[in-house]
């Protein structure tokens, strides 16, 4: 009786909850990497291009950054430059290459699953006259080695195969890229921004050219980036300026967001040692999911070999990517479509598209991304919040805008209108004409007598409370339900006509039900 009592509340807490399931798209900056960076911000701001102390102890800094920074990606210090981010690291090999190369030889091999931070490169560098051709991938992303060998011939100067997809996932085998462009003397970048901190990275092994790395997806901050550029690999800076990065980068270096970067290198080796436990998750997570709808398309590739450990590419047919997305952001739940960066676009993600999902399939799919404060707990919540969407338990509710409350939905016999305001603000304000009042901590009281064959408009004073009852209600199966957006003081102010003539006309309120 007790906990019937207070079923509302435990809803409204769960409400508050946020899981955060998007670590593709950006990391949230650690608490260590944020002390350093604060230091920096503090007590070290001088030039590291000034030689007097301040400014040398400066690049001591982001000489030490360097040094973490090429230690976990197997490489020499003297091969690593910081840029602002991986956007402008890919920019500058490919511009820089292809400056070098063009045109005596013209083409550049790539994939089709690659960031848009390389493919709208590339379809600049095409409008330079460089011929690009994408190498097709098998049905979960993997490129096709037997195509890439007839792809790549003498007048191929470049190979960029992106390391691990942001979307899916896939990883590829960067080592056999690489050994069949060499057959031909091309070159090989490799976007290697989704899977430092995840799997291990040896650019000295693997033999490629240029690789690109970004600080914010490993706990760093954001706004830094790095590139590989092996020893000998021809490059030329892409800003022109300063001497700063050995000449290969002008800018007055970012010290804070550098040493952020080089801080969050240090903890790469524990994020290695941590990837078993988020692949983990992920496997209960799929799990669930099938359980859940068990027509689900798994994108991702299902041999861990071959994808990262936190990511999850996963299809819903038959359910609207926009409106669960809708739904987990609110109930406090981050994931996303496809990349941070083509969000917003009504464009199915071209990675989708390129393992072959239909335009249609690309809008049921989202994507999870675990990061390594992802609980068990978390992955519970999450899917108990795509089953009950799914189900039907929970839809989105109608929105009104204040202005539209007219006459003929106020007094339509359909309408039941719920007053869910504190009792204060109904002391201070009149509501609005025809309403039931309710006590809104207590709505799990009300159920038995409220319609189930009307329009529920919920009201509040601004629309935050009664769009989370709305919710609840919905859950509780109640179908129609519409939330005054704004709540009455929206509709005050926009309807004052209305608001004076009706307001305060015909309140009921209600009394809690009775306790069979
Ligand atoms: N490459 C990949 C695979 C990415 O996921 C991203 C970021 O989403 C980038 C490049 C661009 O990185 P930045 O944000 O540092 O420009």
């Amino acid at each position: 009786m007790e906990i019937k009592y207070f079923e509302f509340l435990r809803y409204l807490i769960r409400f508050n909850r946020r899981v955060y399931l998007d670590h593709n798209a950006t990391t949230p900056v650690s608490s260590h990497v944020q002390s350093k960076m604060e230091q920096v911000l503090k007590y070290h701001y001088g030039n590291p291009s000034s030689f007097y102390g301040s400014g040398r102890k400066s690049a001591e800094l982001v000489e030490q950054a360097r040094e973490h920074m090429s230690q976990v990606i197997n490489a020499d210090p003297s091969e690593v430059i910081f840029t602002a981010c991986a956007t402008e690291s890919n920019n500058a090999v490919l511009k820089s290459v292809s400056a070098h190369f063009y045109p005596k030889k013209k083409k550049i091999v790539s994939t089709p699953i690659e960031h848009p931070s390389v493919l709208n490169t590339l379809a600049y560098l095409e409008t330079q006259g460089v011929v690009i051709e994408f190498c097709p991938v098998d049905d979960k992303g993997r490129v096709l080695l037997d195509e890439l060998e007839k792809l790549i011939d003498e007048d191929t100067f470049l190979v960029c195969c992106i390391l691990a997809n942001n979307e899916t996932g896939v990883i590829q085998d960067i080592r056999a890229v690489t050994k069949i462009a060499r057959q031909h003397g091309a070159l090989v970048l490799t976007d290697c921004v989704q899977a430092l901190g995840k799997i291990p990275i040896d650019v000295h092994s693997w033999d490629v050219d240029y690789a690109s790395f970004s600080a914010h997806k490993l706990y760093g901050p954001k706004g830094i980036g790095a590139l590989y550029v092996k020893q000998g690999s021809p490059f030329a800076p892409l800003l022109h300026g300063g001497h700063q990065e050995g000449g290969m980068r002008a800018g007055t270096e970012s010290i804070h967001n550098i040493v952020g970067f080089g801080t969050a290198c240090q903890k790469v080796g524990g994020l290695l040692a941590h990837a078993g436990q988020i692949r983990a998750l992920k496997r209960q997570l799929i799990q669930r999911l099938k359980e859940i709808k068990p027509d689900c398309v798994i994108n991702s590739p299902e041999e861990e070999s071959d994808c990262l450990p936190n990511t999850l590419s996963v299809t819903f047919p038959g359910v609207d990517n926009a409106g669960l997305m809708g739904m987990l952001d609110y109930r406090g739940i981050a994931v996303s479509a496809g990349s941070a960066c083509s969000t917003g676009e009504d464009t199915p993600s071209h990675v989708l598209k390129a393992i072959g999902l239909s335009d249609q399939a690309a809008r049921e799919t989202i994507r999870i991304s675990l990061g390594h404060d992802t609980s068990t707990r978390d992955i519970r919540y999450t899917t108990q919040v795509v089953q009950d969407y799914i189900e039907g338990r929970i839809s989105f509710v109608n929105m009104l805008a204040p202005a539209q409350l007219n006459e003929s939905i106020l007094f339509d016999e359909k309408t039941y209108i719920l007053d869910v305001r504190p009792p204060d603000d109904r002391k201070r304000y009149k509501g609005l004409p025809n309403a039931h009042e309710v006590n809104p901590l207590h709505v799990e009281n009300y159920l038995k007598q409220l319609p189930r064959d009307k329009d529920i408009l919920v009201y509040c004073p601004g629309g935050g409370l009664s769009v989370m009852i709305s919710y609840y209600l919905k859950a509780k199966g109640f179908k129609r339900i519409t939330n005054l957006r704004g709540g009455l003081d929206g509709w005050r102010k926009r309807r004052s006509d209305l608001y004076e003539k009706y307001a305060g006309q015909n309140i009921t309120v209600l009394e809690p039900d009775k306790v069979n």
